[in-house]
């Protein structure tokens, strides 16, 4: 099947007087498994809705492998969208839950038999045609409902939370199939998910919705490494900050000065004037818990801190941190037999200068 890119241009959203999507500009390419992450009522589900139909933008336009789809009905756009609650006929068996759309839009009998065949195949389910929606567990209906949905062979697949109902090993064990099957298909879709770590670990590329306004598309890797503001740092992935004031401007970097840092240069090529203040942001694997005289000077920033809290997470143990009056998390490397830090003990730190992110 022909692989179709999704484009978003300039598309605004209201219900009422509210205006929920705000001027959205995006390309999704052929193939891709892309990935929309943000909070709840970020208008995430809203704009799904518009690419399948259901919504009407006031504003803008959508194309589907370049071709205006924006006054198509639902059916008529060969988009499938599988909605979080699952949406199947309890009435229904499994069988004719998946053959529904093929029966309504007046597929032959024997075309139907081997196409819901095949979309139960896929999703592993072919043992439970006759079964009804309440006689399956959450997993399985999900894959009734992604059965249903690829069953029409559409372009593109929409999902909305999909694997928000279930249990935490099923949702990981589930976003590696749902991942096999669209390569398999080689289908274009969006994935919504108010969840980072699933986005990070799907998505080829993804985007961050916050009140309505994207904020950031780009690779996992991207939006990690080099967030555009501070709402995306600190939703993708956890973020420190420390407010800091600027002392000096240098040829290439800023002075800056910080009363639980104490002084430091960083190269940026962000501009600021004396006496500005700055956020400065690290994540918690950019510091080091060390005795001073082991780490360089030059490419860190020596301080001190005392342990709030802290928990063993198996690879790294998570400090909670007082530098000062600034509460910082620091994640610490573990080996066989290292103890962890007491409660209020006091450690020194160090910040390499490298990881650290101006705001
Ligand atoms: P998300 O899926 O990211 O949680 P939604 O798209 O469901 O966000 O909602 C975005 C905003 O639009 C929210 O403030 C929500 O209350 C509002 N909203 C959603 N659907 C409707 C509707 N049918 N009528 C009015 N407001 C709505
Ligand atoms: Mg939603």
């Amino acid at each position: 099947m022909k692989k179709v890119s999704v484009q978003c241009e300039n598309i605004k959203l209201s219900y009422g007087a509210t205006e929920v999507l705000k001027d959205i500009s995006l390309e999704i390419k052929p193939g891709e498994f892309f990935a929309l992450l943000g909070p709840s009522g970020s208008g995430k589900s809203s704009l799904l809705r518009l690419i399948a139909g259901f919504n009407q933008q006031q504003a803008g336009r959508l194309l589907v492998d370049g071709k205006d789809i924006g006054s198509k009905a639902p059916w008529e756009r060969n988009i499938g969208m599988v909605f979080q609650s699952y949406a199947l006929w309890p009435h229904l068996s499994v069988w004719d839950n998946v053959a529904f759309g093929l029966v309504e839009r007046k597929t032959p009998k024997d075309l139907i038999q081997s196409k819901v065949t095949a979309a139960l195949e896929q999703v592993g389910l072919l043992g439970f045609a006759h079964r009804k929606p309440n006689q399956l567990s959450g997993g399985q209906q999900q894959r009734v409902a992604l059965a249903r949905t690829i069953v029409i062979e559409p372009q593109v697949l929409l999902l909305d939370e999909p694997l928000s109902n279930l249990d935490k090993t099923l949702r990981v064990q589930m976003r590696q199939e749902l991942l096999s099957m669209q390569r398999r298909l080689g289908l274009t879709t969006i994935f919504v998910t108010h969840d980072q770590e699933e986005a990070m670990t799907t998505a080829d590329r993804m985007a961050v919705l916050d009140q309505g306004v994207l904020q950031q598309v780009g690779t996992p890797t991207e939006l990690y490494d080099d967030p555009v503001n501070p709402f995306v740092a600190s939703f993708v992935g956890s973020m420190n900050f420390v407010e800091s004031r600027v002392k000096g401007v240098r040829a290439g970097g800023l002075e800056l000065s910080a009363p639980s840092l104490g002084d430091f240069l960083v190269q940026t090529a962000i501009h600021r004037r004396v006496e500005d203040r700055v956020q400065v942001s690290f994540r918690p694997q950019a510091i080091q818990i060390c005795e001073p005289n082991q780490v360089n000077p030059e490419e860190s920033i020596i301080f001190s801190g005392t342990v709030l809290s802290s928990e063993f997470l198996g690879q790294f143990t998570r400090y909670h941190l007082k530098a000062g009056d600034v509460d910082l998390v620091v994640d610490h490397p573990h080996r066989i037999g290292l103890k962890p830090f007491a409660e209020n003990a006091s450690v020194s730190l160090a910040l390499k200068l490298s990881e650290v992110k101006l705001f």
